[in-house]
C-alpha cells in the first residue's frame, strides 16, 4: 500500500533524457507531501517546475501553432473532492497551471482564450510568457520544412489513397512532423489520502488557432476521484474519443491494480497512436507509455 508519493511524466515522445526534469519536479513535490502538504499544491509544485524548464511542450517550452507566432496553452488540475480548474487556449501567460488553479476559486471551471488571460492577470498570476524557446522553434521548423512550399491543390484525388508515411524522404522523421509529445502531467496522494491531478501543454503539432486537446478535458486527459488520480499525454484528440483517464479512475475503482488499468487502457489504442498514462492510487503507482516517455515517481509505502 502507498502511503503518499508522487508520479511525474513529460510527455508521451519524450526521451528518457530528460528524466531529470521530471526527476526535480517529483522531489519537489515529495517534500511538500512529506510535511503534510495538500496533494493538490504538490502536483502544482511539479507541473510549474517542468513549465519553467523550457525542454516540455509546456509554459515556456510551448508548441508554436501553425503561423509560427501563437502559443496557446492548456493547464488542468482536479483534486478528488471534485474542485475542477482549467484554462484553455490561453496566451502570453508563463505558468498556465498557477492560472487553472485560481479557476477553482470561482464559480466556474474552465476559462478560455483572452478571458483566462485577463483572468490571470486580475488575480496576479500572469507573469508573461517568455516567448517561443529554441525547442519550440525547432518543432516550428521541422514541420514549415516539410510543409512548406507542398501545395496539394488539384492533386486532391493523386493523393488521397497515398500512403505518404511509407514514402517519407525528409530527413525529419515523419512522426515528429505530425507530433504530440512532451506535455507534463503529475499525479499525486497525499497523507491524509487526498489525490490529486495536473496538467500542462501547449498542445500538439501542426494546430489550428483555437485547437484544444485533451489536456484540459476532464475524463480524457485528466481526472481525480476516490480511487485515484490518472493523467495521460498523446494525441489529443484520440484520448478525448476514448475518455482515457476516466477509464483508468474506473478500472481502479472496480478493483483492478493501478499497472493493469493503465496497461489496459492504453492497449485500447492502435499502435499507430502514440499515448501514455501514469496513475496513483492508495494500492500503487504506475506510469504505461506505447512510446519512450520521461517520467519519475517517489513514494512513501506502508
Ligand atoms: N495531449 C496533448 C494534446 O494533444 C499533447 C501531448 O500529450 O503531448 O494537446
Amino acid at each position: 500500500m502507498l502511503r503518499y508519493g508522487v508520479v511525474v511524466h513529460g510527455g508521451v515522445g519524450s526521451p528518457a533524457a530528460w528524466n531529470d526534469g521530471c526527476e526535480r519536479a517529483a522531489e519537489a513535490a515529495f517534500r511538500l507531501l512529506e510535511t503534510g502538504g495538500h496533494a493538490l499544491d504538490a502536483v502544482q509544485a511539479a507541473a510549474v517546475i517542468l513549465e519553467d524548464d523550457g525542454r516540455y511542450n509546456a509554459g515556456s517550452g510551448s508548441t508554436l501553432r501553425l503561423d509560427g507566432a501563437t502559443i496557446e496553452m492548456d493547464a488542468s488540475l482536479m483534486d478528488a473532492e471534485g474542485r475542477i480548474g482549467v484554462v484553455a487556449a490561453v496566451r502570453g501567460i508563463k505558468n498556465p497551471i498557477r492560472a487553472a488553479r485560481e479557476v477553482m476559486n470561482t464559480p466556474h471551471v474552465i476559462l478560455s482564450g483572452d478571458g483566462a488571460a485577463a483572468f490571470a492577470r486580475s488575480r496576479g498570476v500572469a507573469e508573461p510568457h517568455p516567448g517561443p524557446g529554441p525547442r519550440a522553434q525547432e518543432r516550428f521548423e521541422n514541420v514549415r520544412r516539410a510543409l512548406g512550399g507542398r501545395t496539394f491543390d488539384g492533386l486532391a484525388e493523386a493523393w488521397r489513397n497515398f500512403d505518404l508515411r511509407a514514402h517519407w524522404n525528409f530527413d525529419v522523421p515523419y512522426e515528429k512532423i505530425f507530433g504530440h509529445g512532451d506535455t507534463i502531467g503529475a499525479v499525486a496522494l497525499d497523507r491524509e489520502g487526498r489525490l490529486a491531478v495536473a496538467n500542462s501543454t501547449g498542445g500538439a503539432s501542426p494546430m489550428l488557432a483555437g485547437r484544444i486537446g485533451d489536456s484540459p478535458i476532464v475524463g480524457s486527459g485528466f481526472y481525480a476521484g476516490p480511487s485515484a488520480a490518472v493523467a495521460g499525454t498523446g494525441i489529443g484528440e484520440e484520448i478525448i474519443r476514448r475518455m482515457l483517464a476516466r477509464e483508468v479512475h474506473d478500472a481502479i475503482a472496480h478493483g483492478e491494480e493501478v499497472a493493469a488499468a493503465c496497461e489496459r487502457a492504453v492497449a485500447r489504442f492502435p499502435e499507430s497512436v502514440p499515448v501514455g498514462v501514469i496513475a496513483v492510487s492508495r494500492r500503487g503507482r504506475a506510469a504505461v507509455h506505447n512510446r519512450d516517455m520521461a517520467w519519475a515517481s517517489k513514494g512513501k509505502e506502508e
